[in-house]
């Protein structure tokens, strides 16, 4: 993804504080919150507070303190949801053939149900 990062995007407002959202974790590098239309009976983003697009984006510009700092937060809140003893899945969307929709690099937390393939069959 080669566009510019997007200050109108719905997270960068949730971080700015324009618009509201359920937060689960925060801390310096880290922002997480309840996805507004959950898949699954727990349904957390996680996203952090720089502005990269996504996880192509991320990885390639983010500092090693950023890149820790997320994924300590999304094994954390994994364990303060209790979801380490069920089970959990983490997703990232990049781009068009992944359907990413906002354009804020986010881990998806998924958990609380049996979650099925990884995939929907074609
Ligand atoms: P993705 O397709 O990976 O970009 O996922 C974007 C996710 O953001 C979707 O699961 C949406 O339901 C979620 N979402 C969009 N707007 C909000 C919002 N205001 N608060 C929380 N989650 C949101």
């Amino acid at each position: 993804m080669t566009a510019a990062y997007d200050r109108n995007n719905v997270f960068a407002k949730i971080l700015r504080g324009e618009i509201p959202c359920q937060k689960v974790f925060e801390d310096a590098h880290v922002l997480a919150f309840r996805d507004i239309k959950p898949q699954a009976p727990a349904h957390v983003l996680v996203i952090p507070k720089g502005e990269y697009i996504s996880s192509d984006d991320f990885s390639a510009k983010a500092s090693p303190e950023e890149i820790a700092a997320l994924f300590r937060a999304v094994g954390k809140i994994a364990r303060d949801l209790g979801l380490d003893k069920t089970g959990y899945r983490i997703l990232a969307n990049h781009g068009e053939d992944a359907h990413q929709e906002v354009a804020h690099f986010h881990f998806h937390i998924f958990g609380g149900k049996s979650l099925g393939r990884m995939l929907p069959k074609e």
